[in-house]
């Protein structure tokens, strides 16, 4: 049975996930500022981070990234789409004032991969870029874990410098008839809410049920 932490980040009230199973092993998702809220919760719940997963490049989500790389020598997952937000990462780390080094992706996955295994967790992925170019999301047990393509009443900015409105367009109709209503979505900043709920309710969704 697996089960997740969230965890909100000291930087833009981002959403950390941390994942994980009944052998203890876990995977941190989308590892924003604030690496102690991480280590704390790992320690007190005698967890055994096994990789990173990153929903996409913007630094608040990969803040403390490089630091839980380097602390328990972990892999790093990300869409490759993302790698020239990653090769600015400096820049933008000196935008938000933020002091945090540049993490190292050990593992791009490829835009067109529907599945990445980590140990026992197999996670369907879903690429679904707009808000930035290589945003994806990671389905597992029917839960989504979606970054910032949707919130709870809303979507993900697209006025970003590498976002794109129609790419977010397709990226949201195709997402939101291609898992099952009853999904959770875990979302990169705010609160879970399900697929279902934001079809009913979302005014940015409702025009794509169908
Ligand atoms: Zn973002
Ligand atoms: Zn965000």
């Amino acid at each position: 049975m697996l089960k997740y932490k969230r965890i909100v980040s000291n930087l833009l009230e981002e959403n950390i996930y941390i994942l994980s199973d009944e052998n203890k092993d876990s995977i941190i998702i989308d590892p924003g500022l604030g690496f102690q809220h991480i280590k704390d919760y790992l320690e007190e719940n005698d967890l055994k981070p096994i990789a990173i997963l990153a929903t996409h490049a913007h630094i608040d989500h990969i803040a403390s990234a490089e630091e839980c790389q380097r602390k328990y020598s972990i892999p790093i997952y990300m869409c490759k789409e993302d790698s020239l937000l990653i090769e600015n990462y400096e820049k933008l780390a000196g935008f938000w004032k933020v002091e945090a080094r540049k993490p190292k992706i050990t593992n791009w996955i490829d835009k067109n991969e529907t599945e990445i295994k980590i140990n026992n967790f197999e996670f369907r992925c879903f690429f679904n870029p707009g808000h930035s170019p290589g945003c994806m999301s990671f389905e597992i047990d029917n839960t989504i874990f979606c970054g910032d393509l949707i919130f709870k009443g809303s979507i993900g900015r697209t006025d970003l410098p590498a976002s794109s409105p129609l790419d977010m367009e397709k990226s949201l109709e195709s997402f939101v008839n291609s898992f099952d209503i009853d999904s959770i979505l875990c979302t990169g900043h705010g609160d879970e809410t399900s697929l279902g709920q934001e079809l009913k309710t979302n005014p940015f969704l409702m025009k794509y049920a169908r």
